[in-house]
Order: structure tokens, then C-alpha cells, then sequence
């Protein structure tokens, strides 16, 4: 069995820990004799997008988010079509305010995004900063994900939500929604270290991959004494 994960962009958009979540998957892999190709992907790079399985778009700065939003704007069509094809996807914070239809940053500047997804984001006065509890909407055991949030855009979204929020702000700090889910996509504002604190989450994108490409249905279980160890203290200090 081998996976190939695309991880767009880290060399811009790798903000808290992004990259720790590519290295989660990995090992967690690996661990079980599972093949994981990480392939980074940046400005200017070609790859073909039908043979990747899962995709990790970071979260960037304003800044970083204007140098890389035109470069992503060439793949819509790529984007449109693995995502209808079950692709497992993963994208925080500005990843997932770019799949959107657009991004106003701090600036007032209008970024457009991919628009494969009707929110739009809009950033705020101030930032919403801080750990974040949430409720996932996967049916994943345990319920709470645990992470942390540091963003100036506010996501009006009608879709699915990743999660409910139990602490923080999520979406907009208003309606209670935290991201999005769509099929096999992910959209977060959950930086690092969201995987290696989540477990379950993680071993849900590696299933999901492993699903759609080799029809396989359950995981090998690992001792994840540790991660949890490190997720109950989050919910024990904020919760
Ligand atoms: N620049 C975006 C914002 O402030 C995204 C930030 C991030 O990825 N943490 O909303």
C-alpha cells in the first residue's frame, strides 16, 4: 500500500505547527507499515493531482496569502475534480479561506479564492486568537478536538460544519460553527498541533485515503497513550 500526500505551499504557508500535521500523518503511517510519499509542492511546480490521495494546504499570513493565491488559482479545475473524486483534503486557516469564493484581508484587498465552496471570508478588527475546543461533526470518538486558532478572518459558511465550538471562536467567534466539511474536504481554522493532539482525526484522513484507494476499512490500533495524554491536558487547562 502507498499513499501520496501533496503538501501545497510550505514554504509560505506553514504557520503554528502546520507542517507538524504533514509529519503526524506520516508517522502514523508508517507505524503501520502503511508507504507515505510528502510531496512538497510550491509556486511554479507541476504535479498531477489524480495521483495524490491526500492534500495538506497550511495556514499563511496575510502576506503569504497574497504571494500564493494566484499560483493556487490555476488549479481550480484540478480542485473541482478530486474533490468530486473522494480525494481526501485538509486545509487551515488561510488553505481553507482560499478554497472559498474570496478572502478580504486585513488590508481591505480582495483575494479571490478557488470558489469551489460558496463561504467567503472577511477580516475583522481584531483577531481571534487562542486555544480552541470543538465538537467534531465526523462521529469521531472521542467528540472534542482540541487545537488552536489565530486568525483575523471571519468565514460565513452554510455548509457542513467540521466541528461545533465548545471553546474559542471558530468560523467568526458568532454562530457556533467551526469549518467546514464537504465529501472528503476538510476546511479548519485548527493550526497545528491539530494532528498529532487528535489522533482519531488523523486516522480518519488515513482511512478515508486508504478507503477510496484500496477499498480497506479499518486501522491497525496504536497506542496513542501519549497524544491523548497530551489532548486531555488541553480539555483539563481551557475546556
Ligand atoms: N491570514 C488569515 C487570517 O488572518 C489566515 C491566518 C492563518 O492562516 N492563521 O485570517
Amino acid at each position: 500500500m502507498k499513499l501520496k500526500l501533496l503538501h501545497m505551499y510550505p514554504d509560505v504557508l506553514n504557520l503554528y505547527r502546520d507542517r507538524g500535521n504533514v509529519i503526524t500523518i506520516k508517522r502514523r503511517c508508517e507505524w503501520r507499515n502503511i508507504d507515505i510519499e510528502i510531496i512538497p509542492f510550491t509556486i511554479h511546480d507541476k504535479y498531477d493531482f489524480d495521483e495524490i490521495d491526500i492534500f495538506f494546504i497550511g495556514g499563511g499570513s496575510d502576506r503569504g496569502q497574497r504571494i500564493v493565491y494566484k499560483d493556487f488559482l490555476n488549479y481550480r479545475q484540478e480542485f473541482k475534480r478530486v474533490i468530486k473524486d473522494d480525494a481526501v483534503i485538509l486545509a487551515i486557516c488561510g488553505g481553507y479561506q482560499l478554497l472559498g469564493k474570496k478572502y478580504i484581508d486585513s488590508e481591505g484587498n480582495e483575494l479571490p479564492g478557488l470558489g469551489i465552496f460558496k463561504y467567503e471570508t472577511i477580516s475583522g478588527k481584531d483577531r481571534l486568537i487562542g486555544n480552541i475546543i470543538i465538537e467534531n461533526n465526523l462521529g469521531l470518538k472521542p467528540k472534542t478536538i482540541v487545537g488552536f486558532e489565530n486568525h483575523g478572518g471571519r468565514t460565513y459558511s452554510d455548509y457542513e460544519p467540521f466541528g461545533f465550538v465548545r471553546v474559542g471562536y471558530g468560523n467568526n467567534g458568532e454562530d457556533g460553527k467551526e469549518g467546514m466539511v464537504y465529501r472528503n474536504c476538510i476546511g479548519t481554522y485548527l493550526h497545528g498541533p491539530l494532528l498529532p493532539k487528535n489522533p482519531h482525526l488523523t486516522d480518519y484522513l488515513i482511512l478515508k485515503a486508504l478507503e477510496r484507494k484500496y477499498n480497506i476499512s479499518s486501522l491497525e490500533e496504536l497506542n496513542d497513550e501519549i497524544e491523548y495524554a497530551a489532548h486531555k491536558k488541553v480539555l483539563k487547562l481551557y475546556g
